[in-house]
């Protein structure tokens, strides 16, 4: 039997479907419905259905030319990345010569460094959010050892206020005007991983430019979740992973973006390859490289291509839907999970932390629980319920209704699993 709150929520998929047909969605293991409520994409983002094809077809060429698929292929693979470059570029708001697809994404904020910390006199900080992935928190701390530097003493986190769950933009700006000038990188996440929180991007890379420090954005939650503006925004870098909101697969390539004013600058310090020479000349294999004046100078392999079949499907995918439509229904979609979370929340030991302001959050929103393991939770939600949530112990749940495939009777599964599942209070 459908309560009315389910039939409401069938009614406006049907009126707002969003594109979950263009996608595989893994089969619940039992119970009343056939597929999993899938609320784990800003962890990994689900199978297109047009990837596997796509990739086959790639691996065909490589069986019927061998080597002469350099040249020959349909998607010849000695300029393969160029045809993820346009894309890639449209949904971060970047000119094409500022973006390449390349690596992972903790090894491109390395080599962003390279070129974009450089620690001198006192302005050596590097400032990153207290709640930053760890990975990132790994990987600047190792920056500053590199450069000789205590990394205790280097690397700044920023902190909500006492009692808050995110961070104010107004805190960021005030540390930036007091302390600015010690601060050679602010590398922040525009949309933080725990708590969903998106950050001013372009009033902090302002501010911190203007106390004269290098502004780095870690954009792993925030590409393909909310629109981008880098260019306009003035960042100076910043990195991703496509395997999230962008739907490339584990571990997929990931995407680097420096601005327009870095390009073709000399002074910068980069780390080469014969991929970061320009593409005319590479095979003339002369001792010294000819870095073109774009993000390319940054490559160093020939990439992978069966790699970039499925970024570049993914990103196809995203041109033709338009990051507009898709953050006009991710913010109706998530919106209506905000409003069965508050019924839930209301009597059980559970608190939303992501912003209220649907300005200041994407899609996911995080779910502090009061009593018991957030892994515990997540697992009864998937064994008992189907929903597949993402825990980040101790007590942190996140959902994310993805508004290329997820639906409104996702989020009412959540809602009702949870109320199922945690005890009210009273
Ligand atoms: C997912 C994520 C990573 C993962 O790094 P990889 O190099 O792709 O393994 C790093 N930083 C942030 C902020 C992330 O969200």
């Amino acid at each position: 039997m459908h309560t009315p709150e389910e039939a409401e929520a069938h009614r406006l998929d049907s009126v707002d479907p969003g594109h979950r047909h263009l996608f595989h969605v893994p089969p619940a293991e039992g119970g009343r419905y056939p597929e999993v409520a899938y609320l784990a994409g800003n962890s990994l983002g689900l199978q297109p259905r047009a990837t596997r094809d796509e990739l086959l077809a790639d691996l065909d060429a490589w069986q019927r030319l061998g080597v002469e698929g350099h040249l020959e292929a349909e998607r010849p693979w000695l300029p393969y990345h160029e045809l993820l470059t346009a894309p890639a570029a449209r949904l971060v708001g970047a000119l094409p010569a500022e973006t390449v697809v390349m690596n992972s994404l903790t090894v491109n904020l390395h080599l962003l460094m390279v070129s974009f910390y450089r620690p001198a006199g006192e302005r050596t900080r590097i400032v990153i959010e207290d709640s930053a992935f760890p990975s990132d928190s790994y990987a600047v701390r190792s920056q500053a050892r590199f450069h000789g530097l205590d990394p205790d003493a280097t690397v700044v986190r920023l902190k909500p206020r006492p009692g808050e769950d995110t961070l104010r933009t107004r805190d960021v700006l005030d540390f930036l005007g007091a302390e600015g000038h010690t601060v050679a990188l602010l590398l922040l996440g525009g949309v933080n991983y725990l708590t969903g929180e998106l950050m001013d991007i372009p009033a902090i890379t302002a501010a911190g430019r203007a106390a004269g420090a290098v502004v780095g954005w870690d954009l792993a939650h925030a590409v393909g979740n909310v629109p981008l503006a880098l260019h306009d925004w003035d960042v100076d870098f910043a990195a991703w992973c496509s395997y999230k909101y962008l739907n490339s697969g584990p571990g997929a390539l990931a995407g680097v973006f420096v601005h327009e004013r870095h390009l073709g600058d000399p002074a910068l310090p980069r780390f080469e390859g014969w991929w970061s020479t320009e593409a005319a000349t590479r095979f003339e294999m002369t001792p010294v490289s000819r870095p073109p004046a774009t993000v390319e100078a940054w490559q160093i392999s020939n990439p992978p291509i069966f790699a970039m079949g499925p970024v570049r499907t993914s990103l196809e995918l995203f041109d033709s839907v338009g990051m507009p439509a898709l953050r006009e229904r991710s913010l109706r979609l998530t919106g209506y999970l905000e409003r069965l979370l508050d019924e839930v929340t209301a009597d059980r030991p559970l608190t939303v932390v992501t912003p209220r302001d649907p300005a200041r959050r994407g899609c996911q929103l995080s779910v502090r629980i009061g009593v018991g393991s957030a892994n515990e939770l997540t697992k009864r939600l998937r064994h008992e319920h189907g929903v597949i949530a993402d825990a980040r112990e101790p007590d942190v749940v996140r959902f994310a209704p993805v508004p290329l495939y997820s639906t409104y009777h996702d989020c009412w599964r959540v809602a009702d699993a949870l109320a199922a599942t945690v005890e009210a209070t009273s």
